[in-house]
């Protein structure tokens, strides 16, 4: 890895640490109140697979029809608590696991947002198998107008490593439903997983080619391999090792072959027409996350709702949140915040910044300086730009705060293990014949 790289590794590896060291769980733990003047955007977690890949450190468990049906009543109650104590919403962003899980319980949700606050925008994760008529024609119905499905990769051979392959199919077989999904929502977005340990600059390419020119999606993600420590490790068996080095290198790849009518929204989302992108921490600086394991940042404090979902279900009966630890930000680290997720998304406004925190760009002199220095970021009238190798820079960071998340997320479901492992009946995913996912049928 290049001496720069190591040195910005180390130093936002530490620093993404701490921020993500949430304190120890107090018993009366509360949201604050909100600012009643606007509305939030409503991050939503579902955290069922019907299977589970190796390389995911998302917060997610085993399908069960029984478990689910229970956590999707608590996700709404939780829901009506919040309105109740004066949140309002503009946004949903749900993701998982596989929010589509059971596509009925997922609309009832969306409704229920809907009645209580008018909505702009709704996006929502999903995987191929759930590419059907039936379930895109109900997500449509239920105000979804951005569908982000996890492809991770066109190559078979990866596919097998990652175990996707005898679940979702052949690259050739997703690629068809991919096609098929073509006219649903506004935006339809891919996500792609760059520096896989066996993927080489051939595969990648092809994967751009594939992914931009012939699958008909108007949005890509390529996101850098981020898992847990501990996911790296079990990854070793079954994917090989991961090798930091090659990220800039196969980066700077993607970059030079997306096709000219795919923008960059963000260092690693590119679009063709202006939309939501996947990462809604770069528009919405705050942000109420509710289900088992959602995070909330809310008035200079990061949130963690408790991990395990019969905890959840109990505070959500008890008519608690399910919020169980929380994370003060100092007054430079949330200005840094401010800063990473701004540039995060290409650029930041400075007359913004200065009137959300006085002083901004003053006491943030070092580090802006110290970005100019390197050619990460520069002056374009009252914005900061990053520049090219800037998004490199910052694709290096996000992917060190994310593995910091992804290790927490991984201490707090290893305390509640034996719930995660708890062998339960064979369930029946499908909830009507209308709605069902061929793959599994
Ligand atoms: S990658 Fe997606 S489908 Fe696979 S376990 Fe993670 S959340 Fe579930």
């Amino acid at each position: 890895m290049p001496l720069m790289d190591r040195i910005l590794t180390a130093g936002f590896r530490h620093n993404s640490r701490r921020l993500t060291r949430f304190k120890t769980p107090q018993p009366s733990e509360s949201l604050p109140p909100p600012d009643r003047d606007r509305p939030y955007m409503l991050y939503l977690h579902v955290p069922f697979c019907v299977v589970l890949c190796p390389f995911c450190s998302f917060h997610r468990v085993c399908f069960r029809e029984d478990k689910a049906t229970r956590y999707f009543e608590s996700l709404r109650q939780e829901i009506r608590m919040a309105h109740d104590a004066g949140y309002r919403f503009a946004d949903i962003y749900v993701g998982g696991g596989t929010p589509t899980v059971m596509p009925e319980e997922l609309a009832e949700t969306l409704e229920l947002v809907r009645r209580l606050s008018p909505i702009d925008s709704i996006s929502i994760e999903t995987n191929p198998d759930d590419l059907t008529p039936a379930v895109m024609g109900r997500m449509r119905d239920a105000g979804v107008t951005r569908l982000s499905v996890g492809i991770q990769s066109l190559d078979d051979k990866l596919l097998r490593q990652m175990d996707r392959y005898d679940k979702y199919g052949s690259a050739a077989s997703v690629m068809s439903r991919l096609e098929g999904a073509q006219g649903y929502f506004d935006t339809l977005n891919a996500d792609m997983i760059f520096n896989l340990p066996d993927q080489d600059d051939e595969s990648l390419l092809r994967d751009v080619d594939l992914i931009t020119r012939q699958a008909g999606v108007n949005q890509v993600t390529f996101y850098p391999l981020m898992s847990a420590e501990s996911t790296m490790r079990k990854m070793l068996k079954t994917m090989g090792n991961v090798k930091f080095d090659r990220e800039g290198h196969m980066y700077r790849l993607i970059l030079d072959a997306l096709p000219a009518d795919y923008k960059p929204s963000s260092a690693w989302c590119f679009s063709k027409s202006e939309g939501t992108v996947d990462e809604y921490v770069i528009e919405n600086e705050e942000y109420l996350g509710l289900g088992s394991g959602s995070l909330s940042y809310l008035d200079g404090i990061l949130y963690s709702s408790t991990f395990s979902l019969n905890n959840y279900n109990r505070q959500i009966a008890a008519g608690r949140f399910g919020i169980s630890r929380k994370q003060p930000l100092t007054k430079r680290d949330r200005l840094r915040y401010f800063m990473l997720m701004n540039l995060f998304g290409l650029s930041l406004d400075k007359d913004l910044a200065e009137r959300r925190y006085p002083g901004f760009m003053r006491k943030l002199a070092p580090e802006i300086l110290g970005l100019k220095i390197m050619g990460a970021v520069r002056d374009e009238g009252d914005r900061l730009v990053l520049t090219r190798y800037g998004m490199r820079i910052w694709i290096l960071i996000m992917r060190e705060f994310f593995m910091a998340v992804s290790d927490f997320r991984d201490l707090m479901r290893h305390a509640i293990k034996e719930e995660l492992d708890a062998p339960g009946p064979l369930q029946i995913r499908l909830q009507s014949p209308e709605i069902r996912s061929p793959g599994r049928s």
